[in-house]
């Protein structure tokens, strides 16, 4: 059977499809998204919660490009709170607990009123290809269905086989069936799989928690949004609570490890080394004898309990056992045992910077399926391939973004050019260029590029451009503005502050650590009645961001001269036809490496893992040389 051509097709309804699916739909292309279960869209497979730190600022991005994981989260917060506000802004990260089902329901409600965007409950179980480009999907249905272009997002469900203890079965999570087939058509074409493994905790039912007894976590007195467009106010939150395992917690944990499917051997797929399961704690960490649990509810109509941090895939009686040994939870019921799903991915060394294939044309791979954990990583990639797919479709330029531009483009860099060797997640580490990078200026570094290419819409453009006019105004208002000692000591003084011996300039005065920019508006009128100008729905924004960009101006400004001069070195071509087992003169791994990634450009060249700076140096000279001989343009200007 046969179906209508459309402009994209998107398989899968997680969190990369869904972003893909609205970005595509959005720009104008005729997209339909394939999904085993329509009544699971974006499901919460995990943690109830999106953001945190270097993920919140992740959210912030596919904001401020016009993705809707940001609104959907706003929709459905129950808690927020804006962690690491203690440290600098480069490490303040929104996180929002997510009444889950409206998580799911919001998600599925968005897509709905989506134009351009058709939806069909099925499954993929092969692509169709003509040479060297993909023209369609074949489904479970036998329906074949032609697209221009496909973008694969199915998550932890291929050949997804889920552990508990001694007992296993085929799953794509838990009481959903896998999807098979599909990888083993991708392999018999060319593709690599491997398989990875994540794990989830138990589910408790609150009415037998005994709250008393844990440290409750409420949200912040002023919750924020992750969306830069206007929201109402949260109302309401939930708190959340803190327990703690003890010694008797992991000698009841340890009675099961003869029967851990990790432990044992069965499950041969690398974790998340970050994000590891109890039994993995307290194997690696026998010194510690108590690890904090976070206890998470999962919605305003449920009193189902996330226990963050007690992931396992233990026999269920060796999981109920050790969980009544905890403070709170000595007559805990369960919902649902923790668990560890197995599933293939296939090594992002196989995309381009778009994450189309380098194998197929018009085909993207994107979400967990390249080797990423979690719901924010899996998000921004389904946006970037979808966006990447309309555009290639429109015979139009790459949307690709740098690791100086966004958290998205260190993610993106570091799959293609490293790969994977454990589930990855975004960390603030593995971002460079941290105080450019920060969750409050995100729509200043991405919305007007979105808006060139018509995803960002109109009304988000228009708030950024208020909100950087009303910021450059305050500015050049603390530049300008300065005080005398008559003026402002006693308000110094009261802040523990020196007072001052002569005038000075607000722009040095707001530099003293003890001293915010809410300060200085109050000790100066001028500058305060300024500040009343702003409108009030971006006036917290305009002034977060005046205090940073004050504040850390040097900083920023070193970071910009890192950047420029790394761009430089970053875009020196590579030629495709060099023969890298030929040079001797690198290094045996980097010869390898290099002959399997076939990197573009010096700047990815010099992040894969095992080619050293001596390595990059000899090539410069090659490639330098080699130019002048072919007299082919290298990218150096
Ligand atoms: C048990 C478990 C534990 C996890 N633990 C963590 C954690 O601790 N930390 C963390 O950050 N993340 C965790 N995750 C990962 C997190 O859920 C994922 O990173 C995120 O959901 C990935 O999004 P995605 O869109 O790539 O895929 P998913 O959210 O998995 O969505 C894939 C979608 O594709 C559909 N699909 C699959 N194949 C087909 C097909 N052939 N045809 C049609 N539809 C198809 C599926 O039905 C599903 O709707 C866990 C996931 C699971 C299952």
């Amino acid at each position: 059977m046969f179906w209508e051509r459309y402009d994209v097709v998107v398989v899968g309804g997680g969190h990369a499809g869904s972003e893909a699916s609205f970005a595509a739909a959005t720009m104008g292309a005729k997209t339909l998204l394939i999904t085993q279960s329509i009544e699971a869209i974006c499901q919460m497979s995990c943690n109830p919660a999106m953001g945190g730190v270097a993920k919140g600022q992740i959210v912030r991005e596919i904001d401020a490009l016009g993705g809707m994981s940001g609104i959907i989260t706003d929709r459905s917060t129950i808690q927020f709170r804006l962690l690491n506000r203690s440290k600098g802004p480069a490490m303040w990260s929104p996180r929002a607990q997510c009444d889950k089902t409206h998580f799911s329901l919001n998600w599925r409600a968005a897509l709905e009123s989506t134009p351009n965007l058709d939806i069909w409950q099925d499954e993929v179980v092969g692509i169709r290809t003509d040479g060297g480009a993909v023209v369609g999907v074949t489904t479970r249905m036998g329906i074949d269905i032609p697209a221009q272009a496909v973008i694969l997002t199915n998550g932890t469900f291929l050949n997804g086989q889920v552990f508990i203890g001694e007992l296993s079965f085929q799953g794509g999570r838990i009481g959903e069936m896998p999807a098979t087939g599909l990888s083993g058509q991708l392999r018999s074409l060319g593709f690599v799989t491997d398989r990875l493994k994540t794990g989830t905790p138990v589910r408790v039912d609150g009415r037998s928690i005994d709250f008393s007894k844990l440290e409750v976590q409420p949200g912040d007195d002023n919750p924020q949004h992750f969306s830069f467009l206007p929201l109402p106010q949260l109302q309401n939150q939930i708190p959340c609570y803190i327990a703690h395992t003890n010694e008797r917690t992991h000698d009841l944990l340890r009675e099961g490890f003869d029967k851990s499917p990790l432990f044992t051997g069965r499950i041969q797929g690398h974790g998340p080394r970050y994000c590891p399961s109890i039994e993995d704690k307290i194997e690696r960490f026998a010194g510690k004898n108590s690890h904090q649990l976070f206890v998470e509810p999962e919605g305003r109509n449920t009193c189902s309990y996330y226990l963050n941090g007690f992931s396992s895939s233990l026999p269920i009686e060796v999981q109920i056992n050790a969980l009544h040994s905890i403070e709170g939870f000595e007559s805990a019921r369960i919902f649902k045992p923790g668990y560890a799903i197995e599933y293939d991915y296939f090594p992002p060394t196989q995309l381009g910077y778009t994450l189309e294939t380098k194998l197929f044309e018009n085909l993207y791979f994107a979400g967990q399926i390249n080797g990423t954990t979690g719901y924010e990583e899996a998000a921004c990639q389904g946006l970037m391939a979808g966006i990447n797919a309309v555009l290639k479709i429109k015979g139009r330029p790459a949307f690709v973004l740098t690791r100086a531009q966004a958290y998205i483009g260190v993610l993106i860099d570091d799959l293609v050019t490293k790969g994977v060797d454990e589930p990855y997640r975004m960390f603030t580490s593995r971002a460079e260029y941290r105080i450019t990078l920060r969750q409050d200026n995100a729509d200043e570094r991405l919305t007007p590029l979105s808006h060139a290419f018509g995803l960002a819409s109109d009304e988000r453009m228009a708030r950024v451009e208020q909100k950087m006019q009303h910021t450059r105004a305050m500015i050049q208002a603390i530049d300008d503005l300065s005080v005398s000692p008559s003026e402002i000591n006693a308000f110094l003084e009261s802040c523990q502050s020196s007072p001052l011996t002569q005038r000075l300039k607000l722009n040095s005065l707001i530099l003293r650590p003890e001293l915010s920019l809410a300060d200085i508006l109050e000790a100066v009128p001028q500058a305060g009645a300024l500040a009343q100008t702003i409108p009030a729905d971006i006036r917290g924004e305009v002034l977060d961001a005046t205090e940073t960009q004050i504040k850390y101006q040097r900083y920023i400004e070193k970071e910009h001269d890192v950047a420029d001069r790394i761009l430089r070195f970053e875009n020196i071509l590579i030629p495709d036809a060099i023969d890298y087992p030929s040079l001797q003169s690198l290094s045996y791994e980097a010869r390898e490496k290099l002959s399997k990634t076939k990197p573009k450009t010096l700047g990815q060249a010099s992040r894969i893992s095992g080619v050293s700076p001596a390595d990059i140096s000899y090539l410069m000279i090659y490639i330098d040389r080699l130019f002048h001989e072919e007299h082919i343009p290298n990218g150096l200007s």
